[in-house]
């Protein structure tokens, strides 16, 4: 399996803090919104995602799940 960071778009709140630490800057807010009425952030260039977790560790609600093949899905 690819690295690769998959978003709840439901639990966020479009807070923008795993876009600002995303050293790829492949996390984007997406153009909809959720129940919630927040944009939620999406990965835009899943192949370019380096499995870093940075925007899960970051993510105060939790919305984000990072799966590396090597290691147990972390972040959640
Ligand atoms: S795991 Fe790292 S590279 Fe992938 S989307 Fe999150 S912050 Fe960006
Ligand atoms: S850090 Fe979490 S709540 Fe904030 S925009 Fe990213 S996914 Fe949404």
């Amino acid at each position: 399996m690819e690295k690769r960071a998959v978003f709840d778009e439901e639990r966020c709140k479009g807070c923008e803090l795993c876009i600002e630490v995303c050293p790829e800057g492949i996390v984007h807010l997406a153009g909809h919104l959720n129940r919630k009425g927040f944009h939620p952030a999406t990965v835009t260039e899943q192949e370019r995602c380096t499995g870093c977790m940075f925007c899960a560790r970051m993510c105060p609600d939790l919305a984000i799940t990072v799966y590396r093949p090597d290691k147990r899905a972390a972040g959640a």
